[in-house]
């Protein structure tokens, strides 16, 4: 149903073969028997609907069956009513806007509108009309209308054109690639980033919007990939001509297929990662501070310690200087000959001190955590090594109690260190404070649970635990002692968090404490 008079273009769109040409002249030109008993046979098979409307008001003269399947209508109900009447109110404004002056040629008029069903929706119709006019007089007398539900068709574009449009208005970057690597499209927010434009016949070369690094990962591993597996996701760089410089991004490669599965385009989506690679790296940079502070408090705790197994080397040089001197003195040519031992044992001593300062420089270093799989046995070792002295004067006996077998860890070094050596030194501590004439243990235990996973604990003979409640320990601040920062263990805490263990603290069955936590050795 034609629900206007059809504008002069229409006139143009005349039937291009001959044979409907005359076919449609001879329906013309048939009587109205004629003519109505070849339409209903027409009509009995189509599917589509087929009426015929007076001009001017557009009455139904005639529908087809196909009315009630398209419409909801008998075909009884439906003649007599103007198609006006079902007009959705936004077209019938739209056909009033043609001039009714426009007179009805016998060209074809295509076009597509809203018609109400009998149950009140609203269906998108496709219709053909052409008007039928007396061979004499040529007076109007009726248009002849085809029409078919398009609401499928319809609804899909419109859902298209929603997808087009929030395509080319996401802040992601959006861009259509060719088969052979070219970009056919890019949304407004890929142009404004990149500063690129696509004109319609001239695609632009892919290279042109990535580093060279991210262009050469695209052709070897993204696209190969996507044409493969349907899609790849990664991180890569694209280049700001506007800016000149590289965009971090998330990107997304999607192969597009036809129904035959034949390769028909690729899109890249791409999310600007700069602003979260801009936070990341300040975090990074805070966390390395962090880091730095949290190993010179553990030197600064160390301090005492470390003066004293500094000094034990220097004072035992300059004893054999001063032994090397007194000789010389009193019998200078037997002393040339016997000072090559004190001398070998100035310059080991003096290595033993520049060894102890070399590990406090790494220790308080400021670097990046390095993530290595560890042996933990030669790690305790060397810690017990180092505590050495401390432990002596405080007549504690250290000892390293590992399985020989046990698994190696994947932890950073430093942090590691850091972590154990403020136990042991607790520990020692804990020793020192439980009155005791014998020499009293601080140890360490391993073992590996079923997961894989280490357990690494470290034990002492001291008086246990000062609180009822072990978290309070590891409350930042919190330090029974007189001269405690009570930042070790909260620090320890953190830094274990960080290789994905929790540290805990317990009191030993028969006395003394006990702290643990886990490592994966994956
Ligand atoms: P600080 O050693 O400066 O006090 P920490 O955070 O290392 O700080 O320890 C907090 C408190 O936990 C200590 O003051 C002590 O009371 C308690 N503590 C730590 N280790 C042990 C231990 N092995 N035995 C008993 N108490 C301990």
């Amino acid at each position: 149903m034609l629900m206007s008079q059809p504008p002069e273009s229409a006139r143009v769109k005349k039937p291009d073969s001959n044979k409907q040409s005359s076919s449609s002249e001879g329906l013309i030109q048939s009587t109205d028997v004629e003519r109505n008993r070849l339409l209903a046979e027409m009509a009995e098979q189509s599917t589509d609907m087929i009426s015929r409307h007076t001009p001017g008001d557009w009455r139904f003269i005639y529908a087809s069956p196909a009315v009630t399947h398209l419409l909801g209508y008998s075909v009884e109900e439906i003649v007599g009513m103007s198609a006006y009447e079902l007009y959705h109110p936004d077209d019938v404004e739209d056909f009033k806007r043609r001039s009714p002056s426009v007179s009805y040629e016998r060209g074809l008029y295509t076009h597509n509108y809203r018609f109400r069903c009998k149950d009140g929706h609203y269906t998108w119709l496709e219709s053909t009309s052409r008007s039928i006019r007396d061979a004499a007089t040529d007076e109007l007398k009726e248009i002849l209308v085809v029409s078919r539900d398009v609401s499928q068709r319809i609804n899909a574009e419109q859902a298209n054109r929603r997808l087009a449009r929030v395509l080319e208005h996401s802040s992601d970057l959006v861009a259509f690639v060719t088969p052979d690597h070219r970009v056919s499209q890019l949304n407004e927010a890929a142009r404004d980033a990149l500063g690129l434009e696509v004109s319609g016949h001239d695609p632009l070369q892919l290279k042109m919007l990535f580093t060279p690094e991210s262009y050469s990962l695209l052709q070897q591993q993204a696209f190969p990939e996507a044409h493969d597996q349907g899609s790849w996701r990664g991180e890569a760089d694209m280049y700001s001509r506007i800016h000149q410089q590289a965009i971090p991004v998330m990107l997304e490669v999607l192969a597009h297929r036809t129904l035959d599965n034949r390769l028909e385009y690729f899109s890249t989506v791409a999310r600007d990662m700069t602003a979260i690679k801009q936070a990341e790296a300040k975090q990074q940079q805070y966390q390395q501070e962090i880091d730095h502070a949290a190993r010179l408090i553990t030197m600064g705790e160390m301090a005492t310690g470390l003066a004293h197994e500094i000094n034990q080397p220097l004072t035992a040089v300059v004893n054999y200087v001063r032994g090397i001197q007194r000789r010389m003195q009193t019998d200078r040519e037997s002393a040339l000959d016997d000072i090559e031992q004190p001398l070998e044992r100035i310059g080991n001593t003096a290595l033993r001190a520049g060894e102890i300062v070399r590990r406090m420089m790494d220790f308080t270093r400021k670097s990046d955590p390095k993530w290595e799989l560890l042996e933990l046995n030669s790690l305790v070792n060397d810690l017990i090594g180092f505590c050495g002295s401390a432990a002596k004067r405080h007549n504690v006996v250290l000892e390293n109690g590992l399985p020989e077998n046990i698994s190696a860890v994947y932890a950073d070094r430093i942090q590691l260190e850091q972590i154990l050596l403020n136990l042991l030194l607790n520990g020692i501590e804990a020793c020192h404070r439980a009155e005791h004439r014998t020499p009293l243990k601080v140890w360490l235990e391993a073992s590996t649970d079923k997961t894989d996973q280490v357990i690494i604990s470290v034990l002492d003979q001291g008086p246990g635990l000062p609180v009822a409640d072990p978290e309070q320990l590891f409350e930042q601040f919190f330090t029974t002692k007189a001269d405690g920062l009570g930042m070790g263990l909260a620090i320890s805490r953190t830094l274990i968090e960080r290789h994905g263990g929790q540290l805990q603290a317990e009191n030993r069955a028969d006395g003394g404490a006990k702290f643990s936590f886990i490592l994966s050795s994956t």
